[in-house]
This record gives structure tokens, sequence and C-alpha cells, in this order.
């Protein structure tokens, strides 16, 4: 089990906004975290990356704690927030060099992966383009770039797909298909119901901060009495 989040109270500055959650995300597994708007994903997603502190609870990746060893902890995990986060300052190229030497990868082994991702998101030619230069779609895809070099043991992805184009969209769900092949863990959080049925293995609902209900399609139908329903109308 790459992800184990046990009982988590968490919220913003001692307002609870989750109550005690309990799911988890195994090897090669995508599980989409769905839910209204409000019910908590994003806070929950906060908690995983070490952004906000579990006020009861636990969150383990690969079996340790953040407060075990912090740093152990955070390099098991890439992250692609919905809003991309990049260094003003710093070029496209800049940006891979430092995830290169925040996540300690072999530089010849993880430019040679970048070469492929930017060429796939058609960034090759802007390497030395600062942040100031993309549209956003474009800086989801460098954020992208940036984390399949990592070899994360879990990726977490929070609404990927309303700001990327049909094509780049197709190339992240390839992606994501590679590394589940070679063992890690996927996180995503999501709105795009359509293509989270068609894609994700299990699913993570959550509402008002309480876990709703989780499982795969068919365990979601049968919990709920929907025979053939869609998710979007569970
Ligand atoms: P959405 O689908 O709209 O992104 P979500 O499921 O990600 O929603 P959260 O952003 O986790 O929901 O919000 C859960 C609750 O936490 C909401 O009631 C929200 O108002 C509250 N909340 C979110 N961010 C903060 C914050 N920075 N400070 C205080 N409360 C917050």
């Amino acid at each position: 089990m790459t992800l184990k989040v046990k009982n988590l109270v968490g919220g913003y500055s001692q307002i609870p906004v989750l109550k005690g959650i309990d799911f988890s995300v195994d090897n090669g597994e995508l599980v989409g975290l769905i839910g209204l708007n409000g019910a908590g994903k994003s806070t929950t997603i906060n908690h995983i990356i070490g952004l906000l502190h579990a006020m009861k609870g636990s969150i383990e990746i690969d079996g340790i704690t953040i407060d075990e060893d912090a740093q152990a902890y955070k390099s098991k995990i890439a992250y692609i927030p919905e809003t991309p986060i990049l260094y003003d300052e710093l070029t496209l190229k800049e940006h891979i060099e430092l995830t290169i030497l925040a996540y300690n990868l072999d530089k010849d082994e993880a430019w040679k992966k970048a070469n492929e991702l930017l060429e796939i998101f058609r960034l090759q030619n802007k390497l030395d383009w600062f942040p100031a230069n993309f549209s956003k779609g474009m800086k989801q895809k460098v954020m992208i770039v940036c984390a399949f070099i990592t070899k994360a043991k879990l990726f977490i992805i929070d609404e990927p797909f309303l700001g990327l184009d049909p094509l780049a969209t197709d190339d992240l769900l390839k992606l994501i298909d590679d590394v589940k092949k070679e063992g890690s863990a996927v996180l995503m959080s999501t709105h795009v119901l359509g293509t989270a049925q068609e894609y994700c293995d299990r699913f993570v609902m959550i509402n008002h901060g309480e876990l709703k209900a989780s499982g795969t399609l068919e365990e979601l139908r049968a919990q709920f009495n929907k025979q053939d329903a869609s998710l979007s109308e569970i």
C-alpha cells in the first residue's frame, strides 16, 4: 500500500474540515478523489503533501509519516496542483534542474526523460522561457514534465483536465498509465467524471469532510443501489 490515510481530522487554523477520513491508494493504482465543491478534496491533498498538519489521525506513504522523516516522506510525492506553481525568476530548464536536485535524480537519466516529455508536450524549444512567457496550460505542462521525471512513489494530481487541451490530456493519461505499470500510485482529484470513470481503478468520494464511499464503480453502484449508473449519477 503506497498511501494510507487513517482517521484524518484536519483543516485550517483549527477549523476542522475533514472529520476523520480513511482511505488508501495501492501501488499501481489510479484512484479518483471526487466530491462536490467544498467537499474537502483540496484539504485532503494539502494534508497529504504536508502543507497542513493533521489534528488527529495519520498519513503514511510507503510506511513512513511526515513526522518520522519529512524529507524522505516528501521525496516520495510528485504533486501537480490545479494552479501551476512556478518560480518567476527561473527558466523551464532551471525548473527541471531544480527538480533533479530536489529529488536527487541521476542527471543524465532525468534529462533523457525530460527531453522525451518536453517533446511530447511540445516544449523542447522553450527551455530558456520564463513562466511569464507561458500560458496557463503550458505552465501546467511544465509541472507535468517536472513531476514525471521524479520517479515518485505517489503522484498527486489536482484537477488536471480543465486547463489541458485534448492532446495533452491523452498524453497525461498515457504517462499515468506508465507510472502505474512501474508500480507508483496515483491520486487524482477531478470533477471531470466521464474521464475519471473511464480511467480510474477506484474512487474515494468525499462529502462535507466525510468519506461518503470508496471502491470501484461497480462497488459504488452496488452501495448506492444504482445499477448501470454513471459516476455522475451516483
Ligand atoms: P472544490 O471542488 O471547489 O475545489 P474541494 O472539495 O477541494 O472543493 P476544499 O477546498 O478542500 O474543497 O474546501 C473544503 C472546505 O474548507 C470548504 O468549506 C472551504 O470553505 C474550506 N477551506 C478551503 N480552503 C480554506 C482556507 N484556506 N481557510 C479556511 N477554510 C478553507
